[in-house]
């Protein structure tokens, strides 16, 4: 009863850790309202018809296209919205298309069949050009928008570190918040994982889904110990955790995935069965070498959060069933795969 009582409790106190606001919402809350999140009500005004090859010829200010009953609005009248900020600061030229904007990530990512009605900060968007300055002016204007980061080198480029000794690459958030989450869904049941979009590789990948369907169908969770070497915000761990695994250990060298790992940890616990025992919160090294201890949980499986190199793990694990390697598409795994044979029985590069 008392565990109970504190996983609630905890729920209520999870502020976010980039804005002190309100972007983190428990799992089973999440799961609950994201059907009807982006919903369009009985009042809300038909789809826009906007060309997205044709200059916009309004200005689209915040009352533009909003409905009088549910205060949302569709994509477009959003993305309008921005678009005549960039056009009035002459950042953009009058011609400019809505496609040019940027890329819109939705706060909530969940994949809904019907174009969503956005509310108050449901976008977190990520732009080529674009100043601080207009950032500022962009969140004070435009109230769907959350958060506007800016993208550093090119779109193929991966977000975090390549490697130990590899200068971490990051995009950079000029205004409002970054963190949104991603609904995960598999055979085996659903995880909310959060992650700050400027310092996470963004990822549209359900293959990755589908190979942990794959070892939890052919039952090669059920009781096992598995690493997830290179666990990002802890998709895959912590899958494994749903999945039946009896002890998961979650490593990466960047520091700011393994943050958002432990927020992920603490926000999905009463669907994982599991409440943190152990957190290290001084830790500050941004790129592990030794592994070093994180954060611990306990319940229906022991979950262990490690900073370090892959290629040093084996100071710390000495036998697991499987690992995991899910290394950036531009990295060949294999670098890593002698260091991770050595922890495991099974190596499954995902
Ligand atoms: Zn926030
Ligand atoms: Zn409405």
């Amino acid at each position: 009863m008392n565990g109970n009582f504190n996983t609630v409790n905890s729920f209520h106190s999870l502020k976010c850790p980039t804005c002190n606001g309100d972007c983190i919402l428990p799992a089973r809350k999440l799961l609950d309202d994201i059907l009807g999140m982006y919903m369009a009500c009985g009042s809300c005004p038909p789809d826009p018809v906007f060309s997205k090859n044709i200059p916009l010829s309004n200005n689209i200010d915040d009352h533009t296209g909003l409905c009088p009953e549910c205060k949302k609005r569709h994509l477009d009248f959003v993305m309008g919205n921005v678009l005549t900020i960039l056009k009035e600061k002459g950042l953009f030229p009058r011609d400019a298309l809505l496609r040019e904007v940027g890329t819109p990530l939705i706060s909530f990512g969940y994949q809904i069949p019907y174009p969503p009605r956005l509310g108050s900060k449901d976008i977190v968007l990520i732009m080529d050009s674009i100043t601080k300055d207009i950032a500022e002016e962009i969140i004070k204007k435009v109230p769907e928008i959350k958060g506007v980061i800016k993208r550093k080198g090119l779109q193929s480029q991966s977000i975090g570190i390549l490697d130990t000794d590899s200068s971490p690459h990051t995009y950079e958030l000029l205004s409002g918040c970054d963190m949104r989450c991603d609904v995960i869904l598999s055979l085996f049941g659903e995880l909310c994982i959060y992650k700050n979009q400027s310092r996470i590789h963004i990822e549209f990948n359900n293959t990755k889904i589908k190979k942990m369907e794959e070892l939890y169908l052919r039952g090669e969770l059920e009781n096992a110990v598995v690493v997830d070497g290179f666990c990002g915000p802890g998709t895959l761990g912590l899958l494994s955790v749903l999945g039946g695994a009896r002890k998961v250990i979650l490593n990466d060298a960047w520091l700011p995935a393994l943050r958002n790992t432990i927020l992920n940890i603490k926000v999905n616990s009463s669907l994982l069965g599991i409440n943190m025992v152990f957190e290290n919160q001084d830790h500050n090294e941004l790129i592990g070498d030794e592994p070093l201890l994180l954060a611990k949980a306990t319940g229906k499986s022991e979950v262990m959060v490690y900073h370090g190199d892959i290629r040093k793990l084996d100071m710390v694990v000495k036998e697991s069933d499987i690992c995991i390697i899910d290394t950036f598409p531009s990295i060949n795994p294999a670098r890593f795969m002698g260091a991770c044979k050595d922890l495991s029985k099974k190596l499954v590069i995902i």
